[in-house]
C-alpha cells in the first residue's frame, strides 16, 4: 500500500469552483444504470434522454471505459493549463453537481445520486483501500510527463500544503460514508 500522509484543505468552491469535474468521471456499469434511472425519474431536470449523458472514454490509454460526457467550458486563469476546457455534463456553470443539488432538494443524503469516485474525491479507493492524495515530494498518480504533471495535486483540495490539516480529519465525512455506505453496497 502507498504510504502517504498529506495535509489538506477542505473543498472550497470559492477557491476552485469544481475544477475536479473537468473531464467528467469514469463509472461502473451499475453506476451507469443507476444514473440513467435517476435521469428518467427526473424529466424536469434533464432535457435529453438518459443515453445522451454517457460515452465511451479513453484517458491517454490508461483509463478506458464508460464515463459521463463533458461539455466545453471556459475557465478562469487559475485553471490548470494542462486540463481541458471542459466540464462534466452534470456540472452546472457554477461548478455544482446537479445530481447533488437534486438530492438536497429531495431531502435525502446529498451524495445519494453521485458516482462513488466523485463522493470520495480527492481520495481514491483501490482494492477496498482508501488512498489519500500524494505528499508534495511524491508523484501524482496521473503524472504523465512535464506536460501533464498530475491531476489531484493540481487542485485546491488535493494539494499537500503546510497550512493544511491531516487528511483523515479534513475528509472524515467522506471516510465515514465509505465505511458506512459505499463499502457495504459493494
Ligand atoms: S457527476 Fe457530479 S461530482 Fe461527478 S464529475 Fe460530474 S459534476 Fe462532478
Amino acid at each position: 500500500m502507498i504510504k502517504r500522509n498529506p495535509k489538506l484543505k477542505k473543498c472550497d468552491m470559492t477557491k476552485c469552483a469544481g475544477y475536479c469535474c473537468y473531464d467528467g468521471v469514469y463509472i461502473s456499469d451499475d453506476e451507469e444504470k443507476k444514473l440513467k434511472q435517476i435521469i428518467k425519474n427526473h424529466p424536469d431536470d434533464f432535457e435529453h434522454d438518459a443515453e445522451f449523458y454517457f460515452e465511451n472514454g479513453n484517458w491517454k490509454n490508461i483509463v478506458v471505459g464508460r464515463k459521463t460526457k463533458t461539455r466545453p467550458f471556459v475557465y478562469p486563469d487559475d485553471f490548470p493549463k494542462h486540463f481541458n476546457q471542459t466540464k462534466c455534463i452534470f456540472s452546472d456553470d457554477n461548478g455544482l453537481c446537479i445530481l447533488q443539488k437534486i438530492a438536497i432538494r429531495e431531502n435525502i443524503h446529498e451524495w445519494s445520486y453521485k458516482p462513488n469516485a466523485c463522493i470520495m474525491f480527492p481520495l481514491t479507493v483501490r482494492q477496498g483501500h482508501i488512498i489519500p492524495p500524494p505528499e508534495k515530494n511524491q508523484r501524482d498518480d496521473c503524472y504523465i510527463d512535464e506536460n501533464y504533471p498530475g491531476y489531484v495535486n493540481c487542485l485546491y483540495c488535493g494539494r499537500d500544503c503546510d497550512n493544511g490539516k491531516n487528511w483523515r480529519d479534513v475528509l472524515k465525512k467522506e471516510i465515514q460514508y465509505f465505511n458506512n455506505v459505499i463499502s457495504k453496497n459493494r
